[in-house]
């Protein structure tokens, strides 16, 4: 594992909380993104070492909308840079954590990525990424 890579917020209205986050972090985001796969619209902005993604659901269905309609707006995962997201996702299989998909899968912001449930992360959905080159 290297540094926390982004901390993952979910938010009702995308747009509001990028005015919000704008004014909290004095910058804009340097990146809009939707996600077809995951149904959810993303903005990125930097933080010094790490980064904030707001995640917008974008069906009531969708693992945002579900998370929002549960627990309301707050942080939905804490994600981990690793150099090789295959190995890093076998060593904590391996280590009893459980894996919510089978493989690593294209995300937001050019990465590869792969979550671990927060039933076996101490209610915090654990995000691993690997930039892919
Ligand atoms: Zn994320």
């Amino acid at each position: 594992m290297q540094k926390v890579e982004h901390i993952g917020i979910a938010v009702k209205n995308l747009a509001a909380s990028n005015t919000l986050f704008s004014k909290l972090l004095n910058q804009q985001p340097y990146k809009q993104e939707s996600v077809a796969s995951e149904q959810v619209a993303t903005s990125f902005f930097h933080a010094g070492e790490t980064k904030i993604e707001l995640l917008e659901s974008q069906n009531p269905e969708s693992a945002i909308g579900k998370f929002i309609e549960k627990k309301g707006e707050g942080i939905h995962h804490i994600a981990f840079a690793v150099a090789d997201i295959d190995a890093e996702v076998e060593r904590l299989k391996a280590e009893g954590f459980i894996a919510i998909s089978d493989k690593p899968k294209q995300g937001a912001d050019n990465k590869l990525v792969f979550f671990f449930h927060p039933k076996s992360t101490n209610g915090i959905l654990i995000e691993l990424c690997q930039e892919i080159i």
